[in-house]
Parts: structure tokens; C-alpha cells; sequence
């Protein structure tokens, strides 16, 4: 299965798919004794990226999305002091966001494209390596 692609994590991805629709033990099992890492790693990265955008209530520490700085806990009401506004990097939008979260700079679309772009320039870097 390996061979077909050199990028583990594209195997990965690709299995996932394949095999949540074929709902069988046996297959799952092999499935996660050899990406079981991997999977992992994927849903940690897309966790930590949806984790950005929320805030943690100090009282309840109930994480919710704020609708604007001072925005109000949805499970208590306290009002959040963990949400900063600041001026997105690439396209000056006012952005709201948690404030442990300080290498957030840019808003949600502009990072997206800024990942996209990135992750492109990897890729290029690595090809030209072989
Ligand atoms: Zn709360
Ligand atoms: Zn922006």
C-alpha cells in the first residue's frame, strides 16, 4: 500500500476514507495498528486549528466562539477577558481572537491562504530535493 505513495500522510487520508465506509473489524484493526500515529497527528493538527478560534471561559471553562471582544460566556454569562482584537496581518480586518493565542496574526481566510501557500512551497521544496 506503501508504495503507491511515498507521502505516508496521503495514505493516511486516503484510508480513512476508504475504509470508514467499508465497516469492517477486522480491516479497522490493521488499519489503526499501521496509521494509527498518523491519524492521530491529523486530528491533533485539526483540532489545534479549530481550539484557535475558541476562548476558554475562566468560570465554567466552557470553550465557545466569540461573537465580538466582549463577548460573554454561552454556558454562564462571565464576561471573557481571554479575547483580544487585533488587525489582520494581510488584509487589516479586525479579528477576534483567544489571547494566549499570540502567533495568531492574520484573520481565517488569510490564513487559510497563507497555509495553502505555504504547504505549496514545501512541497516544491521537496521535490526539487530528489
Ligand atoms: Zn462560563
Ligand atoms: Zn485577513
Amino acid at each position: 500500500m506503501l508504495a503507491m505513495h511515498s507521502d505516508p500522510k496521503f495514505v493516511a487520508d486516503a484510508v480513512i476514507l476508504g475504509l470508514f465506509a467499508v465497516k469492517r473489524t477486522k480491516s479497522k484493526r490493521i488499519f489503526w495498528a499501521v496509521f494509527g500515529d498518523i491519524v492521530l497527528q491529523n486530528l491533533k493538527s485539526n483540532l489545534d486549528r479549530q481550539l484557535a478560534h475558541l476562548v476558554l471561559c475562566h468560570h465554567c471553562y466552557t470553550r465557545f466562539k466569540p461573537s465580538d471582544a466582549a463577548a460573554t460566556c454561552v454556558q454562564c454569562g462571565t464576561r471573557n477577558r481571554g479575547v483580544k482584537m487585533f488587525e489582520c496581518v494581510d488584509c487589516g480586518q479586525q479579528v477576534i481572537a483567544d489571547v494566549r493565542a499570540n502567533r495568531k496574526i492574520r484573520c481565517d481566510d488569510c490564513y487559510k491562504a497563507y497555509r495553502l501557500k505555504y504547504k505549496c512551497q514545501k512541497n516544491r521544496t521537496y521535490l526539487s530535493d530528489k
